[in-house]
């Protein structure tokens, strides 16, 4: 834990290293959100590759992630791993990571602010792995990316043209791999966006990016 945060905001990011793409992706050490600094273990940061084709995008850490430092390592991990699995893909082939880095407390949603003061660190994470398609996980970062209120289960599988850091990118809305275990109805959901997103990039000519079918 990192001792004394500043008042929120109070903290300057710094400039994007180009010629480090590690730099670009990880956040070391963040105190912009004031709760959060005091409350998590560790900052959890993107894992996969830095080129990958996809890139996955959840709502913030939970316990487990806080534990180990990786997203998606708990039980909506397991889903997201057999559900890339069923596509020929490993985690090891995809970028996964969260639009907020530290864990809100007793897994609450991430408020405004926190998204807010998360951002440029998502942003620079996309703008350095320039994925072909970002794949939203649940209402949160499908609403945070596409800048709208989104019913997810009616949207999952469909394809947004938007900008992210004020570059155009494509951003398939899928809904949370949790779902699936509060409600088996949603596994068909998942599985068909995780689908389409393969469908996607295959489509877009570059599957050297998405590792070995
Ligand atoms: N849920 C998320 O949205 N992100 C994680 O990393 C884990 C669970």
């Amino acid at each position: 834990m990192t001792a004394g945060c500043p008042p929120t905001g109070g903290v300057n990011f710094p400039p994007a290293d180009r010629s480090n793409v590690t730099e670009e992706t990880d956040v070391s050490e963040c105190e912009r959100c004031r709760g959060l600094c005091a409350s998590r273990s560790r900052i959890v940061n993107g894992v996969g590759p830095t080129d990958a084709a996809l890139c996955f995008v959840g709502e913030a850490p939970g316990r487990q992630e806080d534990e180990t430092g990786d997203p998606f390592v708990g039980r909506s991990g397991d889903v997201l791993d057999e559900g890339l699995r069923d596509q020929g893909l490993a985690r090891r082939d995809v970028r996964i990571t969260n639009c907020v880095r530290c864990r809100p407390p007793e897994n609450r949603d991430p408020t405004a602010e926190e998204l807010d003061n998360c951002r440029p660190y998502l942003d620079r994470e996309i703008d350095a792995v320039d994925p072909e398609v970002i794949v939203t996980l649940g209402k949160v970062p499908s609403e945070h990316l596409l800048g709208r209120s989104v019913s997810v289960t009616a949207a999952a599988g469909s394809v947004h043209d938007v900008r992210v850091a004020d570059t155009p990118r494509r951003v398939l809305v899928c809904v949370h791999p949790a779902a699936t275990l509060y409600d088996p109805g949603q596994r068909e959901t998942f599985a068909s966006a995780l689908g389409a997103a393969v469908d996607l990039v295959e489509g877009g000519g570059d599957q050297s990016r998405l590792g070995e079918f």
